[in-house]
């Protein structure tokens, strides 16, 4: 499979070895031969995309100055605001609706000389780890087509993995962009929070939502990230800091590297294939000179707790403003403003999209705020303080993503607690506002989901998660650009699992 990366596609176009309008071509020509098995796309748009590449290509052969992502094909999660272009959150609630504005992230794209190729699958609204609850589709995993590509980014995850484009833009409350990289075999990196401007994001859970790419080399996740970074005063959360060159910043020694591994990540639950991967991922870093250190992480017990009462509460608050009033699906023939409320939103949500609401109005109502949501923030201070107090001594964290390989489409939707535990190891990242990323490391060898033995393939692929530093992205992405030097995970295609 020959797809190029983001730097290769860049710099190709921008020397003139190869037309933006071939490279949009190529792209659109795997979408139309996966996607309708993959179904990783909400929209395309092929017509604009070439004639936006015919554009570019224009200015090429002019010699004009192009941006870092010149002609390069991006895909976007369909929770993010593109100007004229419906902007669904795979929600009943949402399908006509058609923002007269671009999301910060696509404004920077776009200045950067990307082509956005359509937008992509995800579970309603961001809540979820499968794709499972979208209510435009449901997609599968490449990799194993019974299995889910996690979420809730999943269709971003797929289009990268798939080679539908060698990037695409994903949101990250709880995992949303890590989770699904690890079950597709891609790089996924949730910045800091406030590194990258929310703006245009339908908020989900606005103290712990977080844009980021899906990627197939860490190389590229540096150069989109330092195409998107950057403050923008539409978010009061967005940080006035400077953004680093990211991509130049990625040859660093690992020796002398500190890593801290918290015990706390590798117990109960936690399958053995994954677990072997990510010690032999510590392996290699050893290898080089990196120095592993024990460190801890004592509230980690909590933080599912947590979270699904911290984004919970947050939802509940943010999806108040669909009631049919103001924009997407409204109710026919209400009987007074109450009906047209409750009618619009019965209608509109999935199940648990109303589960969250439910679960965030329960834990902020007067009585038992002080209970859950109060008690919440302060195990979220304690989290917090816990990664301060682990990164004043290693410079990353590392741990699984997740406690098993993509697991079988349908094995969780009748157990959402079970979906929920299954986020252990990335939404502390989210609570602490830390920056993550995930990056294959291995594979199942075959069989099914840790079932090992079995089909002769590669199996599903297993991520490794890396955690930086507030703002530390440099360090970050220098540690995981290391591993990808020494490993070739990141270079087999789903075509390698059959
Ligand atoms: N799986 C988590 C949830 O369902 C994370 C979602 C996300 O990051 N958007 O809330």
């Amino acid at each position: 499979m020959s797809v190029l990366t983001v730097r290769e596609t860049a710099s190709a176009i921008r020397g003139g070895s190869v037309t933006a309008r071939s490279v949009v071509e190529n792209a659109l020509g795997v979408m139309e031969r996966e996607d309708g098995r993959l179904r990783a796309m909400v929209c395309v748009r092929g017509d604009e995309a070439l004639l936006a590449a015919d554009a570019v290509d224009e200015r090429v052969k002019r010699g004009d100055p192009v941006g870092a992502l010149v002609g390069v094909p991006v895909v976007v999660k369909d929770n993010i605001c593109t100007s004229g272009v419906a902007t669904t959150c795979s929600s009943a609630i949402l399908r006509d609706f058609v923002p007269p504005y671009d999301a910060h992230v696509v404004e920077r794209l776009r200045a950067a000389d990307a082509i956005l190729l359509g937008k992509t699958n995800l579970d309603e609204f961001a809540m979820g780890s499968s794709t499972e609850n979208s209510a435009t589709s449901v997609t599968l995993n490449p990799w194993d087509e019974l299995r889910v590509p996690g979420g809730s980014s999943g269709g971003s995850a797929v289009a990268v993995a798939a080679g539908m484009a060698p990037v695409a833009l994903g949101s990250d409350t709880g995992g949303s962009i890590r989770q699904p990289a690890a079950f597709c075999g891609t790089v996924g990196l949730k910045p800091t929070y406030g590194r990258v401007s929310r703006y245009g994001l339908v908020a989900f859970g606005s103290s712990l939502d977080q844009i980021g790419p899906l990627t197939r080399t860490v190389e590229d996740a540096a150069i989109v990230l330092g195409a998107i970074s950057g403050y923008d005063e539409r978010d009061s959360t967005s940080a006035d800091r400077a953004v680093p060159d990211y991509a130049a910043g990625l040859d660093r020694p690992m020796k002398g590297l500190r890593i801290g591994v918290p015990p706390e990540c590798f117990g109960e639950g936690l399958s053995d294939t994954v677990r072997h991967s990510v010690e032999a991922a510590l392996d290699v870093y050893r290898g080089e000179g990196a120095e592993i250190v024990e460190v801890h992480l004592p509230h980690l017990s909590y933080a599912v707790a947590c979270y699904y009462v911290v984004a919970t509460a947050e939802a509940s608050s943010n999806l108040a403003r669909y009631d049919g009033v103001h924009y997407g699906h409204r109710a026919a023939d209400p009987e007074d403003i109450i009906d047209l409320y409750s009618r619009t939103r019965e209608e509109g949500f999935g199940d648990e999209v109303k589960r969250r609401i439910m679960l965030g109005t329960y834990v902020l109502s007067s009585g038992y705020y002080d209970a859950y949501y109060l008690k919440a923030l302060k195990v979220r201070a304690l989290i917090r303080r816990d990664f301060e107090e682990a990164f004043s001594r290693v410079d990353v964290i590392a741990s699984p993503v997740t406690p098993t390989t993509a697991f079988a489409l349908g094995e969780k939707t009748d157990d959402p607690l079970a979906m929920y535990l299954a986020d252990i190891y990335t939404i502390s990242a989210n609570l602490a506002g830390t920056c993550a990323i995930s990056l294959p490391c291995g594979f199942d060898g075959g069989g099914g989901s840790d079932g090992g033995g079995g089909s002769g393939g590669v199996g599903l692929p297993i991520g490794l998660q890396l955690i930086g530093s507030w703002f530390e992205e440099e360090a970050l992405l220098a540690a995981a650009h290391g591993y990808q030097l020494l490993t070739d995970h990141h270079e087999r295609w789903p075509s390698d699992a059959a």
